[in-house]
């Protein structure tokens, strides 16, 4: 048995994980003690790490390739695979130009593969058009740090949550987006009582609903609000006039702005109390250290940029920064979005915080790298790079740790886009991601727990990443992968020389003293970090120059900012529409947002059944006077429509939701649901500066579908084998979604509907699919007349699988049921019974709420009618007491039916 240190590689709090493996398997997690971000703890998804970690058929486990489009990918070595893609990029290249290959990489990656990848793209093969999914989470916080306060660095820290008067959390929801950071926000706040919590969200989540003032705006009113709120501090005497003199500049255009942002008008275009705008100003400017903490509310907006430079005009008015508990601090969704901007892996960047655009800069970079020149053609970014591939202009594409086709928005295009595309690499570690379907060439890559390298977190915080296993089959490190492909295309290019010397690189540690090293000078200098310091220290936070000894907790703290006059900027911003409001057609804003226990595109969460408990299938949520508008009740099946796509989900009514909202959180894709997922109906409109894409509201329409025959499949076993058996049957149903349950046992659930029963073969199908189709194990009920039909399969005493079809009201209790073995007998009876419905009394457990003790909606509720608090349902049923994920859901519960409570007593 072994011990490894490493970082969780989901969000980008950026916890330190302990893993223990026996070598060829990790055995289990734990949160790291003696790191400073999480001090021992992990949420639900960094404490179920293990689970997701597998070298079985889920994984990529060797190169596969396809010469031609139309063929079937079959396996190669590595030196076949590499070989045909080094071909066809040199060929692109010197047909066409290099601006017709791309590289689209991700935030998941390590520093060190990001480095690599930037340095082939721009120090190779000649152009700018490399981008990362990063650009769909933070190019709007870039953009508005570089035009405010002059350089791409989060001045404040996590520390600042201790110290905070005010915490003023706007467009994220940390309660599930970023726990650990959440349950130190709940800890300060039990600590300090005096403390603040404001939430800015158009939705009531958990964040909102813990919050000492909750400002559920209209979506895309962000700036009114931060002006109006800067009305009242200016107006109240709030600023920090001197500050302002000191150390910024533009603030008499940004004051004159102002003016007309009185909370009254203000408070006409948010949806939101003229008096809370007063009230939140007042706490903000008051509290004596205000701490901003912003996410995706704010960057996924087509005016992205403005919503983050209006906040961060309010510390600039207040002098809230560079000082204890004070500072806008933007949250990363992934968890190296940081190292990705520190290397410059994005088309707008360069690296050290170099700007592509400035050719001092690029010839000091080209410079370091030992090569001629960069390029100077502006690069592509997401959504455009993907627009370009459709159109033909760019030919081949490498994708690398990302998923695509499922995460960009408009997906018909980015279908179109890769089925058009002469060449797609894609170089993943799961296999059957919607993107793996388009690839030529699948490149087997190592993930966590198999990599070694660097990470940086939202606060700066470079951290070692440890390998605790080898890589399976023929994966490898992505940086090893690039390096590789590099020479290879080098050699192709008459740059061999070159490229050898280029990418000569041992290992990872060379690679992050190489990138050390093009940060001396800059605003980011970690010249002074190396693996042996992280790994004697721990993680540091930059910039960490050269004979440092510790990393800057809080950057400004002298009013002295990286711009040429040294001063702050204010940012003057005039208000925009939003780009897609609701109208006539499509009346609905369709917000979206994130799950508790999911991750992204669900690639390694979607893997581990316990992290399905808490959310088991898509569902759309509606305010409860929308549903009624059109008829609908929980449970019911919808059409959602936008301009660009239609999806069919249940529908589920919610009161956190206002009227003319409805919600739908960002996870699901065409491989859980029939159709190509929630990106079907989002916006591809991008801010104009940062180029990050609309994904947090559009307009839709919502209306009632009629498919009364209903089937659940479910299936114990290797339920990720059978998930991945049932995936291209989802298209056959009119409404279809498969997914995973259980927490022992694992289940796998397929739910489907129809206007009337299929062809029979394809429930014959269904059946062989899954191994229900051994009669003489099988218990069978069939009432046609009723369209009724139960087909229960029955290993050692135990029910293994089912299959319900015409009605399936009996579906969750017998999935409960089969998940934890229930005695045969009971099952048996109503097998054979002409019932459709559970037994007498008998019902589901519903949601898991507390996925660590596997306690459940309905024991809580239960609890809670019998008189429990939090306290008492904590002592009772353990539930919330060991990660404390599900503690703020817990509270909102025991409101919630408190008050219930008390309204029936009324
Ligand atoms: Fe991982 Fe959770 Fe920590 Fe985020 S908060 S890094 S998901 S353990």
């Amino acid at each position: 048995m072994s011990e490894t240190k490493t970082i969780c590689c989901y969000c980008g709090t950026g916890c330190g994980v302990i893993v223990e493996s026996d070598g060829a398997r990790v055995t289990g997690v734990r949160g790291d003690p003696d790191h400073p971000v999480n001090a021992g703890r992990l949420c639900s998804k960094g404490a179920n790490l293990h689970l997701t970690v597998r070298a079985d058929a889920s994984r990529v486990l060797r190169p596969e390739l396809r010469r031609e489009r139309q063929a079937e990918r079959r396996p190669a070595g590595w030196d076949e695979a590499l070989d045909f893609a080094a071909d066809k990029f040199a060929a692109a290249i010197r047909e066409h130009g290099p601006d017709s290959v791309a590289f689209y990489v991700s935030g998941q990656l390590l520093t060190e593969d990001y480095y690599v990848f930037n340095k082939l793209a721009r120090g190779l093969a000649g152009t700018n058009n490399i981008d990362s999914n990063s650009r769909l989470c933070m190019s709007s916080a870039v953009a508005g740090y570089k035009a405010t306060l002059g350089a791409d660095a989060p001045p404040a820290c996590y520390d600042d949550i201790e110290q905070a008067g005010c915490i003023f959390i706007a467009g994220a929801n940390p309660a599930f987006a970023h726990p650990i950071l959440f349950r130190r926000i709940e800890a300060a706040k039990a600590a300090n009582p005096t403390l603040k919590l404001i939430v800015v969200d158009p939705r009531r989540t958990d964040t909102a609903a813990g919050a000492d003032l909750h400002l559920a705006i209209r979506p895309g009113t962000d700036v009114a609000l931060f002006h109006a709120m800067l009305h009242v501090l200016l107006r109240n005497g709030l600023a920090d006039r001197t500050f302002i003199r000191a150390h910024t500049e533009g603030f008499a255009a940004i004051e004159a702005t102002v003016r007309a942002f009185a909370p009254e008008a203000a408070a006409a275009l948010c949806g939101v109390a003229a008096e809370d705008i007063e009230r939140a100003a007042h706490w903000f400017g008051r509290s004596g250290a205000a701490l901003s903490l912003y996410c995706q509310g704010l960057n996924q907006s087509s005016h992205g940029t403005d919503n983050n430079t209006a906040l961060i005009n309010l510390h600039l008015a207040t002098g809230m920064i560079g000082k204890p508990g004070a500072g806008p601090l933007s949250l990363t969704g992934q968890p190296n979005a940081m190292g990705g901007r520190e290397v410059g892996a994005m088309a707008t960047l360069l690296g050290g915080h170099r700007d592509p655009a400035d050719p001092a800069h690029r010839a000091e970079l080209a410079e370091l790298w030992g090569v001629p020149a960069l390029p100077e053609k502006p690069g592509r970014t997401a959504v455009e790079m993907f627009e370009a591939v459709r159109r033909g202009e760019i030919k081949a594409i490498w994708i690398a740790c990302t998923n695509p086709a499922q995460s960009l928005p408009h997906q018909q295009q980015v279908r179109e886009a890769l089925e058009q595309a002469e060449l797609v690499v894609v170089q993943e570690a799961f296999a059957g991601t919607e993107t793996a379907a388009y690839a030529d060439i699948l490149l087997p890559a190592a993930t966590w727990p198999e990599k070694d390298g660097t990470m940086t977190n939202s606060e700066r915080r470079v951290g070692r990443v440890g390998a605790a296993l080898p890589p399976p089959g023929a994966a490898r490190a992505d940086w090893d992968i690039a390096a590789d492909f590099a020479r290879r295309l080098g050699a192709r290019l008459d740059k061999a020389e070159i490229a050898e010397r280029l990418f000569a690189y041992a290992g990872p540690e060379q690679i992050f003293a190489e990138h050390c090293a093009v940060t001396r000078g800059r605003d980011l200098d970690i010249g002074g970090l190396s693996y042996a310091q992280l790994e004697e220290k721990g993680p540091q936070q930059w910039p960490f120059p050269p004979g440092a000894e510790t990393g800057a907790a809080r950057l400004y703290a002298d009013g002295e900012f990286p711009t040429a006059s040294g001063r702050a900027a204010f940012g003057d911003i005039a208000l925009r529409p939003v780009a897609e409001a609701a109208d006539a057609r499509y009346p609905l804003s369709l917000l979206t947002g994130r799950l508790r226990d999911q991750w992204h595109g669900m690639s390694r969460t979607g893997l581990a059944a316990r992290l399905w408990n808490h959310a088991e299938a898509p569902r759309l949520e509606m305010s409860p006077s929308d549903m009624q508008q059109r008829g609908l009740s929980d449970g019911g099946l919808v059409r959602i429509e936008s301009r660009r796509g239609a999806l069919t989900l249940t529908v589920q009514a919610s009161s956190d939701l206002l009227p003319g909202q409805a919600f739908l959180p960002m996870h699901w894709g065409g491989r859980f649901l029939k159709g190509l997922g929630v990106n079907a109906l989002t916006l591809d409109a991008c801010d104009p500066q940062s180029r990050q894409p609309e994904f947090k509201h559009c307009a839709v329409e919502v209306e009632k579908l009629d498919l009364p025959w209903r089937l659940v499949a479910l299936r114990r076993g290797d339920a990720g084998a059978y998930l991945r058996r049932l995936q291209p049957l989802l298209a056959r149903f009119p409404f279809a979604a498969v997914g995973l349950a259980g927490v022992e046992t694992e289940l796998v659930v397929l739910r489907a509907a129809a206007a009337e029963a299929p062809d029979p073969a394809l429930l014959a199908e269904l059946e062989e699919l899954l191994e229900l189709d051994d009669d003489a194990n099988a218990m069978v009920y069939l009432d046609s007349r009723r369209g009724i039909a139960k087909r229960l399969l029955v290993e050692d005493g135990a029910v293994v699988g089912a299959l319900l079809t015409g009605e399936t009201a009996a579906a969750e209790w017998l999935k409960d049921g089969m998940a934890r073995s229930q005695p045969l007998a009971e099952t048996r009876a109503w097998a054979l019974a002409p019932l459709a419905a559970p037994p007498d009394g008998k019902s589901g457990r519903g949601r898991v709420v507390c996925n660590c003790l596997n306690v459940a909606e309905k024991e809580i509720v239960a609890a809670i009618a019998a008189g429990a608090g939090l306290a008492a349902l904590q002592e009772k049923l353990k539930c919330g007491t060991q990660c404390g994920s599900c503690v703020p859901e817990i509270r909102r519960m025991v409101t919630s039916n408190g008050q219930q409570a008390a309204m029936g007593r009324g």
